[in-house]
C-alpha cells in the first residue's frame, strides 16, 4: 500500500489535528521537537509539520498528499486542492475591525482607509466587491496594534473570542468569512493512492461523528 504524507500546521491547529489522528488510531511517533518529518504508529502514514500558510502549498504541489489547514489560509492562497472533510475545530471569523472611537465606514475628510492584514487577497476582494476603495498594507503578525500605531485605520484579521480586539480598543464591524479547520487533499494523489486515501478518510470521519 502506498504511503501518505500528511502536512500539519504549527500553531493553534496543531494539537487538535494530532488529537484527531490519534483518536483515529494514527499516532505521531514521539514528540515533534525539531523534526519536521515524523513517522507514525501506522507505517502507511507520516507527518510533515510546516507553517500554517505553507500547508496548501505542500498539498497542492503533491509534496504532501493530505493536510490540515484553516479555510482562512486556504481561501487566501487560492490553492487548487480537494476539501473532503470539515473537521469541526479551529472555528473563527475573518473580520473588519476598527477603533471603537473612530468613524466607520467613512473616515474624516473622505480619506481612503488603510487596512492592515495578513490576508491581502481576501481583504482586497471584500472591499472591491462592495466598490469601496482601500489601501491594503500587508503585515505578518500583531495586526491588532496597527491602528494604535497609525500604521492603518482598520484591520482585517481573525477573531475567536474577541478578547484581542477589545484589549486593543477595536470593534468588529463586518464579517468577511466564517473559518474552520478542513482536511485538504492533493488532486492527483487522491486518485493514485485511492485505497490509502479512503482508509484514512474513513477513520477520520468515524471519530469525528
Ligand atoms: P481572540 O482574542 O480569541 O479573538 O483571538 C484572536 C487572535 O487569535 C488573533 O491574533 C488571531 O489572529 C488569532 N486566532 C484566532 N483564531 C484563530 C484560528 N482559528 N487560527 C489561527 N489564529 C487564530
Amino acid at each position: 500500500m502506498s504511503r501518505l504524507r500528511v502536512a500539519l500546521a504549527k500553531g493553534r491547529l496543531f494539537e487538535p489535528s494530532v488529537a484527531r489522528f490519534r483518536a483515529a488510531g494514527i499516532d505521531p511517533a514521539g514528540d515533534a521537537g525539531r523534526r519536521l518529518l515524523i513517522p507514525s504508529s501506522d507505517p502507511g502514514i507520516e507527518f510533515l509539520v510546516v507553517k500554517p500558510a505553507d500547508v496548501p502549498v505542500y498539498v497542492e504541489s503533491g509534496a504532501a498528499d493530505l493536510g490540515i489547514t484553516g479555510t482562512d489560509v486556504l481561501r487566501e492562497t487560492g490553492a487548487d486542492v480537494l476539501e473532503p472533510l470539515e473537521l469541526g475545530f479551529g472555528y473563527c471569523r475573518l473580520v473588519v475591525a476598527s477603533p471603537a472611537q473612530g468613524r466607520y465606514p467613512q473616515l474624516e475628510g473622505g480619506i481612503t482607509p488603510r487596512v492592515a492584514t495578513k490576508y491581502p487577497r481576501l481583504a482586497q476582494a471584500h472591499f472591491a466587491a462592495a466598490g469601496r476603495p482601500v489601501d491594503i498594507i500587508q503585515v505578518n503578525g500583531s495586526v491588532e496594534v496597527a491602528p494604535l500605531l497609525r500604521l492603518s485605520h482598520w484591520i482585517v484579521d481573525l477573531v475567536d473570542t474577541g478578547n484581542t480586539l477589545r484589549a486593543n480598543g477595536l470593534v468588529e464591524r463586518e464579517t468577511i468569512l466564517e473559518c474552520g479547520a478542513v482536511l485538504v487533499a492533493n488532486r492527483a494523489s487522491q486518485k493514485l493512492k485511492l485505497e490509502a486515501y479512503l482508509g484514512v478518510m474513513e477513520r477520520l470521519e468515524a471519530v469525528g461523528r
